[in-house]
């Protein structure tokens, strides 16, 4: 099982896509899904918003709908990973843009049917979801028409999206490409003269033990990012007052409502979430002392928060990690295992760092037709470990909800996050069954509080940031100095007086992808990591039985709405404890932690 990462198997191989940018197949099927987009609007176009819409037709025109884009996905998943695998070749960069003008022109084709789905009236639509194959598409329709208020004519609606190629969509490319373009000369630790390295590289440096070489690293990062703040800003800017003339356009109540349709949680559910976290900071700043205490320090800087705690800092050969985390998805379930080790095996998983790549990790899971993959900038230490088992975690998420059918593959947004925190809480609890020397314990334990820290906390600040900006920029342009004191102040909130900043983490908010691919994303995050808390305390307390109900979580993907996916286990989100209970959880591992070291 353990097979070694050699440079050869640790890239991934997405042979059996297509065979190059190159390939004629690619082009061919480029053509035929514009034919087939053609054809559609030619079969159904003004036969869906009509009385005498049938369940016969409708049936046929969703099967219809659902396989043409499965069709089409391909060559954009395609286009996608090679250009993240490395951004650098042209012909890359030249086919990500001829797919999404493609899909785009798709998009075009297919706009009407949507449309008129939401025109559709309501008592209609009810008879015709009596039938089976209608119904098949339940949660769907559903979703949809929770947007109905808000969608524009299909004329404005086209314009809209043809204008974003060169609006919105040029200003995330824009981003996407200067960031990967970073490089910087850095003297990595052991090396006698300074090389170029990664954003990524430096990044994994705040994991060193050298105090003075962390504090270095994300200075010249963040810098670098000081230095394009003209270009950056101008990104944020665009993208945000995007956002803002489609909230006016659409007559939204509110910047969040998107986000809350999409998402399928309520605005008072998602405050609530926000405060409780907020009223929890002192959980953090507790931990940011202990810290202190542990590394011996006069003054605790951000810089200090990942810091290993042992001089040694354990490093995880790839073929360790990769034992560790299959042995204990096995230890839970071997199904869940399975599905993981087939990343391995079909070599789906892409996992060094490399210029030109895309940093940070992902799981790519468009289609229930098309296998997910991976992509890591696998470092070697526990936080990457963690990583392989989060991303692993989305893998089997997508691995096991194959079976619905395309707009119910992906789980609600909220849930995105579902099982891949579990499956890192599954790595660290058998990381700690496993390990006899205290020492290393305290540091698995230590890591763990770090990750719950980053996706709870850091991540409300991440998204309250977002939000006063967002607000912000509906009044007037920012600079980069708006920016940064918002930042600034936001992150102070969290830190109190436990931790110091350095002075360039003020440009901390401008490596952030999020706010530019997927606006108040960050809270689901904190969603997720508090459920997953919850599901793995259920685990604790009911063993074998719980696991059977989580399985069929996950193989549900996004076929219900998130309130009913929890019914099986006794989850109601309304409850006002119920946040506070996942909080409860995150104390009671500061106090192993404290045991352990004897506080
Ligand atoms: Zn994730």
């Amino acid at each position: 099982m353990s097979k070694a990462a050699t440079a050869d198997t640790a890239k991934w191989d997405l042979a059996p896509l297509y065979n190059g940018p190159g390939d004629p197949a690619l082009e061919a099927d480029l053509a035929a899904a514009a034919k087939r987009a053609r054809s559609f609007r030619r079969d159904f176009r003004g036969r869906i918003a009509s009385d005498r819409l049938t369940s016969d037709l409708l049936r046929a025109a969703l099967a219809a709908f659902e396989e043409l884009q499965r069709f089409a996905i391909k060559p954009s998943l395609y286009a996608q990973l090679l250009f993240a695998a490395d951004s650098t070749p042209v012909r890359h960069r030249g086919l990500l843009a001829k797919v999404r003008e493609a899909w785009s022109a798709i998009g075009e084709e297919l706009l009407f049917f949507e449309l008129e789905l939401l025109k559709v009236d309501e008592e209609l639509l009810a008879e015709l979801l009596k039938d089976p194959g209608v119904a098949a598409y339940a949660h769907y329709l559903s979703r949809l028409r929770t947007h109905r208020r808000y969608t524009l004519s299909e004329e404005v609606e086209k314009v809209l999206k043809r204008k974003d190629l060169t609006g919105r969509e040029a200003f995330v490319q824009l981003f996407e490409e200067l960031t990967a373009s970073f490089r910087f000369q850095f003297r990595m630790p052991g090396a006698e003269e300074p090389s170029e390295v990664t954003g990524e590289e430096l990044l994994g440096l705040l994991h060193h033990p050298d105090r003075q070489l962390r504090e270095e690293a994300l200075t010249l990062f963040l810098n670098r990012h000081a230095e394009q703040g003209l270009t950056l800003s101008a990104c944020f800017n665009n993208l945000f007052l995007d956002h803002s003339k489609e909230v006016e356009l659409r007559r939204y109540p509110d910047i969040m409502t998107p986000t809350h349709l999409a998402n399928e949680t309520e605005p008072a559910m998602v405050e609530r979430l926000m405060e409780v976290t907020e009223a929890n900071y002192g959980l953090a700043r507790d931990y940011f002392r202990l810290k202190k205490k542990l590394l011996g320090l006069e003054e605790m800087k951000n810089t200090d928060i990942y810091a290993p705690l042992q001089q040694t800092a354990r490093q995880f050969p790839f073929a360790e990690a990769q034992a560790l985390v299959l042995d204990a998805f096995r230890g839970f379930s071997p199904q869940l295992a399975d599905c993981a080790a087939a990343f391995f095996t079909e070599r789906r998983i892409d996992v060094l760092p490399a210029p030109g790549k895309s940093g940070g990790a992902f799981c790519a899971g468009m289609s229930p037709g098309l296998s997910p993959y991976v992509l890591l900038n696998y470092t070697g230490n526990l936080r990457d470990v963690a990583t392989l088992a989060h991303e692993l975690g989305h893998g089997v998420h997508f691995s096991l909800s194959r079976n619905q059918n395309l707009f119910h593959y992906q789980a609600p947004l909220p849930f995105a996050e579902t099982a891949s925190v579990f499956g890192e809480m599954l790595v660290t609890r058998h990381l700690l069954e496993r390990e006899r020397d205290p020492q290393v314990k305290i540091e698995i334990l230590a890591a763990k509080l770090e990750d719950i820290i980053a996706t709870t906390f850091r991540q409300n600040v991440l998204t309250r940031f977002e939000l006063a900006a967002h607000q912000l920029r509906r009044e007037r342009l920012l600079d980069a100095e708006d920016f940064c004191r918002l930042w600034w102040e936001e992150n102070a909130r969290l830190f109190g007086d436990a931790v110091t900043m350095i002075e360039p983490y003020r440009w901390g908010w401008a490596y952030i992808s999020h706010f530019i691919h997927s606006r108040f994303y960050c809270y689901s995050y904190i969603f997720g990591e508090l459920l997953v808390l919850s599901l793995y305390r259920r685990y604790q307390e009911q063993g074998a039985s719980f696991v059977p109900k989580y399985l069929e979580l996950l193989a549900k993907g996004g076929s219900e709405p998130p309130a009913r996916l929890l019914k099986p286990f006794g989850i109601h989100l309304t409850r006002p404890d119920f946040w506070q209970k996942g909080y409860d959880f995150v104390a009671d591992l500061l106090a192993e932690l404290k045991g352990l070291v004897g506080e």
